[in-house]
């Protein structure tokens, strides 16, 4: 037996969760599931369709991103995956879409900041967006330097990335990504719903106020750390 059926398994119904979601149109997202222990991950295959996809269709790769099980070419997002699980082992799942609001900001190469509770909930603050790729970084490795710039970003402006976990990528579309395949499906929903919210409130105004920090950290503060008291206690 496969020692990273696990593994697979989680990457599997991830993806299959993602294609029902809503989000996604034809094939275009891929979620992967890190074990930041055995330091693999495992990715959806590239180009195959959510309904045919298999557990064992799966590609498991390594952190140098050599693929150590699986049969099947991995998703061509791949390298920006690995870049995110290299920088950020507390991480345990990636997800990419082309969901249609929160690419519409990354359209129009613009920050997402937080007008209301709903995003005050799951995002700690504005969720950026990074510059555009440059020629000569796309000529060397387009997905690889995706990342990178992710990364440059989440740096730059000082952000944990648990605590705002979706970036805008510039032109592009969505990154986004959890503890868990589900916290991160969980997060890529509400980033789409608060995209497309914030996308009205400018349509009302151009010049939306931002809501107010200590309203921020309320609704953030009672989903997440150490004095959290939102829910049954499992979050
Ligand atoms: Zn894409």
């Amino acid at each position: 037996m496969s020692e990273f059926k696990q593994l697979k398994e989680i990457t599997f119904e991830g993806n299959k969760k993602l294609g029902e979601s809503g989000l996604v149109l034809l094939t275009w997202g891929n979620v992967s599931a890190f074990d930041a222990e055995k330091g693999v991950f495992a990715i959806k295959p590239s180009g195959v369709d959510y309904d045919t996809m298999t557990a064992d269709d799966m590609v498991v790769l390594d952190l140098e991103g050599k693929v150590v099980e699986g049969t099947l070419r991995p998703s061509s997002d791949t390298k920006t995956h690995l870049e995110l699980y290299k920088a950020y082992p507390q991480l345990g799942s990636v997800i990419h879409t082309h969901s249609k609001w929160a690419t519409v900001w990354c359209q129009q190469m613009m920050d997402l900041p937080c007008m209301g509770t709903t995003h005050a909930d799951f995002f700690y603050g504005t969720v950026p967006c990074t510059r555009a790729i440059t020629q000569a970084e796309l000529d060397e490795d387009y997905e690889m330097n995706t990342g990178k710039i992710i990364i440059e970003t989440i740096t730059e402006r000082g952000i944990d990335p648990l605590e705002v976990p979706a970036i805008l990528t510039g032109g592009h579309a969505p990154f986004v990504w959890g503890q868990t395949v589900d916290k991160a499906l969980e997060n890529s929903i509400v980033l789409e719903r608060v995209a497309e919210m914030a996308w009205m409130n400018h349509l009302l105004n151009a010049q939306v106020p931002p809501l107010p920090q200590h309203i921020l950290n309320k609704h953030y503060t009672r989903k997440h750390g150490k004095n959290a008291y939102y829910g049954q206690g499992n979050h």
